[in-house]
């Protein structure tokens, strides 16, 4: 068998950033200036770590960065109110919500506020929907990446089997479509296949394998087909190290293309937001 590549998440990011950077300086002589505005609910640590990380990421391709932090005490509608606000703002062509969100506040119903348009997170239902229909607009950001991550392989989708491991709504769901949009077959597994202690029989029938469920080594590495492409989008902190939720040196034996935890899946995420936000900025130029 030919040796396990390695997909490089951290290098495939770098490579998108740059080109976003050259076709935002045309942008701008154009009179296109993406404004991505990061909506936050309240001052939260967790929070802050991303949304100084999307800062910087902006100012070094030329974005511009706005975090609005709103008070913790607002109700859902007043909210969704600020965001009506911000849809209205012709500067503004990119708006994302930071998560989480103070309990009792509806993640799904204020990300619906956001003008589809401008959701470069690809989380308003609409954007969701045009993934179903096969004409997608914003995608998610997680399952864009994956997306983008297999095809690096070059592998030719058509026909081939993929097992989507995790059913989440901007993961495992959008990429499981996206995936049925190229003509792949697809199985999509979750909670209830694993405990009925399925999860060995469709891992090994999968020659693509995306596994997004968030825990440490659920996947074995003897259960994966022989020369499957693996991309592992699970983020595990284990004695103070991130691990995915493939075993992964197990894993590398058998795989012919396998993402690493951290330095896969998480860069290649990083990126699309910002190709999100200037796509988001072009098509509202556009119109
Ligand atoms: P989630 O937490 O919303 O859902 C977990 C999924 O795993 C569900 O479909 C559930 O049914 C399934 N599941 C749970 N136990 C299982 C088992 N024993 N066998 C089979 N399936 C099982 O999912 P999410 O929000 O997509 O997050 C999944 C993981 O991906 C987390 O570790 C998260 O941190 C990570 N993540 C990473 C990125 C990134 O950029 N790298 C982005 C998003 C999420």
């Amino acid at each position: 068998m030919e040796e396990t590549k390695i997909i490089d998440g951290k290098s495939i990011a770098r490579e998108m950033k740059e080109k976003l950077k050259t076709e935002i300086e045309v942008l701008k002589k154009e009179g296109i200036s993406p404004k991505l505005v990061a909506v936050q609910v309240g001052e939260n640590e967790a929070s802050a770590v991303y949304t100084k990380a999307q800062k910087k990421n902006c100012e070094n391709l030329g974005i511009d960065y706005e975090l609005a932090v709103i008070d913790k005490g607002l109700s859902q509608n007043e909210i969704i109110e600020h965001i009506q606000k911000l849809n209205q703002d012709n500067s503004i062509t990119g708006i994302i919500l930071q998560l989480p969100l103070p309990e009792g506040i509806s993640a799904v119903e204020v990300q619906s506020s956001i003008a589809v348009e401008k959701d470069v997170e690809g989380v308003n239902p609409a954007n969701l929907g045009w993934i179903t229909y096969g004409k997608p607009k914003l995608i998610p950001c997680t399952a864009a990446a994956v997306m983008e991550l297999i095809e690096t392989t070059g592998i030719d989708l058509y026909g081939k089997e993929a097992v989507m491991v995790g059913h989440s709504d901007i993961v495992g769901k959008p990429v499981a479509l996206l995936l049925l949009n190229k003509f792949v077959t697809t199985s999509v597994c979750h909670i209830g296949t694993g405990e009925r202690g399925n999860l060995p029989e469709y891992v090994g029938k999968a020659e693509i394998l995306i596994v997004a469920v968030g825990k440490a080594n659920l996947v074995k590495g003897e259960w994966i087909r022989e020369g499957a492409i693996v991309i592992d989008v699970g983020i595990n902190r284990v004695e103070g190290k991130l691990v995915g939720d493939v075993e992964f040196e197990e894993a590398k034996k058998k795989a012919s293309w396998i993402t690493p935890v951290p330095g896969g899946v998480g860069p290649v995420t990083t990126a699309m937001l910002l190709k999100n936000t200037v796509t988001a900025a072009k098509a509202q130029y556009h119109r």
